[in-house]
């Protein structure tokens, strides 16, 4: 049998019901990474098989024993490598933390492995999630598994990939500007960043944390409901972590949308940059969410055309404080100092310790990590504080304040993920800014704090996965699962694994 086309909740099913055990179905997909991951380069770190049976084991004995465990108990999943796991190293994708093993898990990690799901490792991604390709990771790029010579987005790319490949049925990753949202639309799967504090951030490494959030990829909507059910909820280790109730985020999945208002943001499908195809895919599930009883309304996000140099001022800032962390002598990659390098220091005028500081930053970190790093730096220096970071958040607040209003006209909004389908390998990685524009439809649900999901929505002429990206309200993730659920139920996509035989 298939497993990697069954819905995660379906096969969970399974598993609870004894027809098959969650050691077959560990063993099924560990045998599937080992068997594709050398072509698409998703994984950092796998769990070796005996530490894989081990904890599919466990959980065989807990439902032999009657315990009553989650719907997602027995299935398993995939991890990126910013969230810290106990038993594999933690890297970020970083030279910096290639050996960095963290003592304890991050609560969304705890939360998946106390609902029984089997952690078979680490996915790939860009250098501290700093990225929309994977080719900023410190290791090797992934590749997408549509089309070998293209990127699977970023930051996750790793994670999208597992999921896309069938090499896992489900993966989690970290949304700051996109990174849940993007890779999920470039490899043909669902993705969902949450509403911010939603999920807890503890033991997520932070790159910018006030946009920071955890999210799911899954090849089903209700899939993306059911991780997002064990993983959200308030945790006392986060400061900023929502002390809310959380909803039960399946059963409204098929209320029917007649009634719904959906708006379809002008600025959004006029932008010069978006490919036709992807405009296209738009308008039909436009006409699709019509036929299942919602009306379209156009709604205007007048600063939307701000929000790529607002985010790429707040999120470098942010890092550059973030990273500060990284000197190495507390943890970290730290140079070996050769009597050289160390002579230096006198002619540069640093003491030791700082010249060993300055030359394991600039060998344990990357290009990209260390432009941020410098942005960020400017930007909150004296004198240019008021100019660049108090100005960003003033215009943050602005484009916040653009989604309440139109959230007062209707339920949901409606657009693309990403201006184009999977682009290149190479194609952007020496030129930056091409990079960060990018990013101009999914920035804005982080900056605005709003939960957005990403959905597949067909293939190019040339077989390259399509998206259509979701917004709602704060809080309002029922509401976009549901539309969500229904959408893929009246055939907006059916979940394809992409064929690497
Ligand atoms: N591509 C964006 C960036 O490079 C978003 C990254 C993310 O969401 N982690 O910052």
């Amino acid at each position: 049998m298939q497993l990697e086309i069954l819905s995660a909740v379906q096969l969970g099913a399974m598993i609870a019901k004894r027809e098959v055990s969650c050691r077959e179905v560990s063993k099924y997909f560990l045998d599937r990474v080992h068997q594709f991951d050398s072509i698409v380069s998703a994984m950092v770190n796998v769990f070796d098989e005996a530490t894989v049976m081990e904890q599919a084991d466990q959980v065989d004995s807990r439902i032999l024993g009657g315990e009553k465990l989650s719907p997602l108990a027995g299935l398993p999943i995939t991890i990126k490598d910013v969230l810290c796991l106990e038993g594999l190293p933690t890297t970020c994708s970083s030279k910096m933390l290639q050996n960095f093993r963290p003592p304890y898990n991050a609560t969304s990690v705890q939360r998946l492995i106390d609902a029984g799901m089997i952690v078979l490792g680490k996915t790939n991604m860009d250098e501290f999630a700093m990225g929309s390709s994977t080719e900023n990771s410190a290791f090797f790029p992934s590749r997408n598994p549509w089309a070998l010579d293209r990127t699977p987005g970023g930051s996750s790319g790793g994670s999208a990939v597992t999921v896309a490949a069938g090499m896992s049925p489900l993966s989690i990753g970290s949304d700051t500007g996109g990174s849940v949202r993007q890779p999920a639309a470039f490899c043909g799967v669902c993705g969902l960043k949450p509403t911010y504090g939603l999920v807890s951030r503890f033991g997520l490494i932070a790159f910018a944390s006030s946009l920071d959030q955890v999210g799911p990829f899954a090849h089903h909507v209700e899939d993306l409901a059911a991780v997002l059910q064990v993983i959200a909820g308030h945790d006392p280790r986060d400061s900023t972590s929502l002390n809310v109730a959380i909803p039960d985020l399946t059963s409204g999945l098929n209320a029917p949308l007649k009634g719904l208002r959906v708006g379809v943001v002008r600025e959004h499908q006029d932008h010069p940059a978006l490919d036709p195809e992807i405009s296209k895919a738009v308008q039909a599930t436009q006409k699709l969410l019509q036929s299942l009883g919602a009306t379209i309304e156009e709604v205007h996000l007048p600063n939307s055309r701000h929000s790529v140099a607002t985010y790429y001022v707040i999120a470098p800032c942010e890092a550059s404080s973030n990273l500060a962390r990284y000197e190495a002598a507390h943890y970290g990659y730290r140079a070996r100092m050769t009597t050289e390098a160390s002579s230096k220091s006198s002619t540069s005028g640093r003491n030791p310790l700082e010249e060993m500081m300055v030359v394991s930053r600039s060998q344990g970190l990357g290009e990209e990590v260390k432009r941020r790093i410098m942005l960020g730096t400017f930007a909150l220096s004296a004198g240019y504080s008021d100019a660049y970071y108090k100005q960003a958040l003033k215009v943050r607040r602005l484009i916040a304040n653009d989604y309440q209003q139109a959230f007062q006209k209707v339920d949901v909004l409606l657009g693309p993920a990403f201006p184009t389908p999977a682009f290149r390998l190479g194609e952007k990685i020496d030129d930056p800014v091409q990079m960060y524009l990018g990013d101009q439809f999914t920035v804005e649900a982080n900056l605005a704090g709003i939960p957005a999901m990403s959905l597949p929505a067909g293939f190019t002429r040339d077989g390259l996965p399509l998206a259509i990206q979701l917004q709602a309200p704060q809080l309002q993730e029922a509401r976009l699962l549901n539309v969500g659920h229904q959408l893929q139920r009246a055939g907006l996509f059916e979940p394809k694994i992409a064929g690497l035989v």
